[in-house]
């Protein structure tokens, strides 16, 4: 009697796993914010991931009814969320972290930064700089970052090495730099760098005229030619200063959208950084050319540059993503902090504590980051049929004791060092808080031994 159980017991078992599709990761058993169009939450649920895509969003019983998984990743006492995206930053300046402090954007830019960079920018700092930064944006959750620096190739390289999606752009500035003499030169350079990389599955090329004030108006019609000419995003830093409006302003007798506008730089591809000095009307330009804008809260709050509107953008229906910008004004790639920025200078600068709450800071740093890059088909939210970018985040740290709300825990407890599990177009990339792909000790080291160059150089 209890053999015949056994046999049939088994052959059940046998043909639910026949019948049981196999992919090759499951997340299971953490709450699970999609970030979905209704703002799903499961508590618990699990995700089925095969290959690069994720295929099934559900309860872990019906998860575990229906898939069978090469490797299981138990999320319990976890959140698991879109990875974030963050729409600014130039990964190699973590090499100039804490290098200047304490100095507004022209005296940074023009004393210490455009000086620094001129004496030690190398493929080789790249290279090491995007290895340290991919290694702290794994770390702390961050799945696609948006870049604009010089030898872009090098970073495509490493950021390919790391597992990280990047939109990657190279630089377009009017001064002679590290790997162009000429706008000319770095326009080839951009556009050699577009071939290479196209068809890539993490990374997609870019072109980054630095901005308004560092281009002529033939370098910015000719980087936007560039950008439409490929179908790929365009990069630029937009309206970050007070100067950069008086500049506009005694130049052209226009806003700096205005004038982007009359040369026809404006287009679907083009992602603006910062955008903090903005009138109503150059939010409409904005709307009307489907530009998505790239918000920085802490660089621009280091830096005074002031509090870009973000509550009239998002009414205005422009898509707002969030940046940390490059490590040397911020000075870290946490995109936890940038949320709990976003949300706190939204609030002190409208006196409003309504504006931008958790939820809409979660959704900057996710699918609002997306739909700002145009990518919101592939990433963005948890949902079958894109790819599967996630992360699960601890939920079990003294400070975030007790846990009421998810979504008001990862905006205003949460640190990048809570985050467990890193995932890239189902790869995983961190588990249990240790970096598979970059050797940690290693990338470290490297870092370490070139800011020791670092110092030299900028001190002679
Ligand atoms: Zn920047």
């Amino acid at each position: 009697m209890n053999r015949v159980l056994i046999v049939c017991a088994a052959a059940i078992l046998s043909l639910g796993a026949q019948t049981r599709r196999q992919v090759s990761l499951v997340v299971i058993g953490g709450t699970v914010i999609t970030e979905n169009t209704t703002h799903r939450i499961l508590t618990p649920g699990a995700v089925a991931i095969d290959g690069a895509d994720i295929v099934d969003v559900d309860p872990p019983a019906a998860i575990a009814a229906k898939y069978q998984a090469a490797e299981t990743i138990d999320a319990r006492a976890q959140i698991v969320l879109p990875g974030l995206v963050n729409t600014h930053t130039h990964a190699p300046m973590v090499m100039y972290r804490g290098l200047a402090d304490d100095l507004a954007l022209r005296d940074w830019l023009e004393k210490y930064i455009f000086p620094a960079e001129a004496k030690t920018v190398s493929p080789e700092l790249v290279r090491t700089g995007t290895r340290l930064a991919a290694l702290e944006m794994i770390e702390s959750g961050t799945t696609t970052f948006v870049d604009m620096y010089y030898f872009e190739e090098e970073i495509a390289k490493a950021v390919i090495e790391a597992g990280l999606r990047g939109v990657l752009g190279q630089t377009i500035i009017q001064f002679p730099v590290a790997d162009a003499r000429t706008p000319a030169d770095a326009l080839a350079r951009a556009e050699r760098f577009i071939k290479e990389f196209k068809d890539n599955g993490l990374v997609v090329p870019a072109v980054a005229p630095h901005a308004l004030y560092t281009n002529d108006r033939t370098t910015l019609v000719a980087s936007a030619e560039l950008g439409r000419n490929y179908g790929v995003p365009v990069i630029i830093h937009f309206s970050e200063t007070e100067d950069e409006i008086k500049l506009a302003r005694d130049q052209y007798r226009m806003t700096p959208a205005a004038y982007l506008e009359s040369i026809g730089f404006w287009g679907p591809n083009t992602l603006a950084a910062h955008g903090v000095w903005v009138t109503d009307d150059d939010i409409a330009i904005l709307k009307r050319y489907a530009v998505g804008v790239a918000h920085n809260p802490e660089s621009n709050m280091k830096l005074a540059s002031g509090a870009a509107p973000v509550t009239k953008y998002l009414s205005a229906g422009v898509p707002v993503g969030l940046g940390t910008d490059g490590a040397a004004s911020n000075n870290d790639l946490d995109m936890f902090e940038a949320m709990r920025q976003a949300s706190f200078l939204a609030k002190l600068s409208t006196r409003d504590p309504a504006a931008v709450s958790a939820q809409t800071a979660l959704d900057m740093a996710t699918i609002g980051g997306a739909r700002a890059l145009h990518m919101d088909r592939l990433i963005g939210s948890l949902e079958a049929g894109k790819r599967a970018d996630l992360i699960t985040v601890s939920m079990s740290a003294t400070r975030q004791t007790p846990l009421y709300d998810a979504v008001s825990h990862l905006v205003y407890t949460t640190r990048g060092d809570d985050v467990r599990t890193t995932i890239v177009n189902g790869k995983v990339l961190m588990k249990d808080r240790r970096v598979r792909t970059l050797d940690r000790p290693t990338v470290i080291a490297a870092a370490n031994a070139l800011a020791t160059k670092v110092r030299a150089a900028v001190s002679r």
